[in-house]
């Protein structure tokens, strides 16, 4: 190797295993040693919520790369092991199996937790989240027909986790904090579609809602009681009450932090040797001129390029839309773009039939687009974004018209 420099990266997801990729793509050849908590291999988790979760099938394809491309291309595989320290000033990392390792570069790519509950029982067995592989399988095993599944909040993995539930038989109840679910990020125009198609679909639907306890017998969850007294059987919980980004170890390093690990447009963080990318980055974004933290599939696997290429000390920085999809039984949706819920929006389509698309605008400006269980139009709404051109509403909400006329 020509390069004597060494590359830690730090977490084992999609968005490490991409930036590692991408580091040999473009002509790296120091050494790279990933690390990683998990014993898999990085793989990609939309499955986890979606296909793998409803059949218990291909998992294979989640898998970033295999074994083999590791050892081809050089990378230093340490699974099943937690790095514990960042020491900035000696350049150097401390894992749980007492190694210290000096790097040249570091990435930190160590993701996000899902947010605990913490009220009383929330300990009890039959208390699930979702996360990784072995998450996924404890729900589908939960999942058994006339079993009472109690989902607490209804963000995307709770929707996403509902769905199979219901296609598994289950009886399903979704409790959310917010009046509608999802409206945080949709808005009270849109997010409606959700909210009734779980309805039609059976899901006893509960908002406005605050959990106060889960009861138990004989250690086991049978209950969910809420603030009003109201008590909900259960014979598994559900949590999915949003997600925390994994910054333990460089706070404890002393990076810059806000929302995240505060990062430029090509992921360096206030340490000129450490860089940051995916859920745990809050970046640049000079499109958006601010910065984003997106915890997104997209972002871990577009975002590592950009990444990869300012460890390198090249120019490229990641300009890239946030980007997001999902499937809820026989309702597909792409979303792109960055808006706020009380952005304006106009629909092109009939919301009802769930065969539409939403632009949501600000300053007459379209900010962002969502695509429901219409295809091949991203790309298209896409451009218009970047266009940043002033859209006339009647033409925007016409099928007639071309997306791209409005760019
Ligand atoms: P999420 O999308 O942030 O949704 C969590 C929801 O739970 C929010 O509406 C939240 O309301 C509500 N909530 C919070 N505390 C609650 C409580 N005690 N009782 C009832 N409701 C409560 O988070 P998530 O669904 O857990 O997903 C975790 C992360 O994975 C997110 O970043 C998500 O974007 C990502 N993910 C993405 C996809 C996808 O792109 N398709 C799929 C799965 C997961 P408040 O906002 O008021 O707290």
């Amino acid at each position: 190797m020509a390069d004597n420099r060494t590359f830690v990266v730090v977490g084992g997801g999609l968005a490490g295993a991409k930036t590692v990729e991408a580091l040999r793509e473009q002509g790296f050849d120091g050494a790279v040693e990933l690390y990683g908590a998990e014993p898999h291999l990085p793989y990609e988790r939309p499955p986890l919520s979606k296909g793998y979760l409803k059949t218990g099938e291909g998992l294979a394809d989640a898998f970033v790369h295999s074994r083999e491309w590791y050892l081809q291309h050089h990378v230093g595989l340490h699974l099943g092991t937690r790095v514990t320290e960042l020491a900035l000033l000696d350049h150097e990392i401390a894992t749980d199996t007492g190694e210290r390792v000096r790097y040249d570069r570091l990435l930190i790519a160590t993701g996000s937790t899902p947010r605990q509950l913490h009220l009383p029982g929330a300990e009890l067995e039959g208390v699930l989240y979702l996360r990784i592989i072995e998450d996924s399988d404890r729900l589908r095993a939960a999942f058994q027909p006339g079993r009472r599944v109690v989902f607490v909040g209804g963000g995307w993995i709770g929707l996403e986790a509902a769905s199979a539930a219901v296609e598994a038989g289950c009886t399903v109840t979704v409790l959310e904090a917010l009046e509608i679910p999802l409206v945080r990020v949709l808005g009270p125009k849109i997010a409606p579609v959700f909210a009734d198609l779980h309805r039609e679909k059976g899901v006893d639907l509960r908002t406005s809602v605050e959990v106060a306890d889960l009861e138990g017998e004989h250690g086991q969850v049978r209950g969910v009681r809420l603030a009003d007294g109201t008590t909900l059987a259960a014979d598994t919980v559900v949590v999915g009450i949003g997600a925390l980004p994994n910054i333990e170890l460089a706070e404890f390093a002393g990076l810059r932090l806000d929302n995240g690990i505060v990062v430029d447009a090509q992921g360096c963080t206030s340490d000129p040797d450490v860089f940051a990318v995916g859920d745990v980055a809050n970046h640049f974004l000079p499109f958006l001129d601010q910065h984003v933290r997106v915890e997104h599939w997209a972002t871990a696997l577009n975002q590592p390029a950009a990444v990869a290429a300012g460890m390198l000390g090249k120019d490229d920085v990641y300009d890239e839309l946030p980007y997001f999809f999902t499937d809820q039984y026989d309702l597909g949706m792409e979303y792109i773009g960055y808006c706020g819920p009380d952005d304006e929006v106009v629909v092109r389509g009939d919301l009802a039939s769930r065969e539409f698309l939403a632009f949501w605008l600000r300053d007459d400006r379209v900010v962002a687009g969502m695509a429901v269980n219409t295809w091949d139009v991203i790309d298209d709404i896409k451009v218009v974004i970047r266009s940043r051109a002033t859209v006339d509403r009647e033409r925007l909400a016409d099928p007639g018209v071309p997306l791209h006329e409005l760019a």
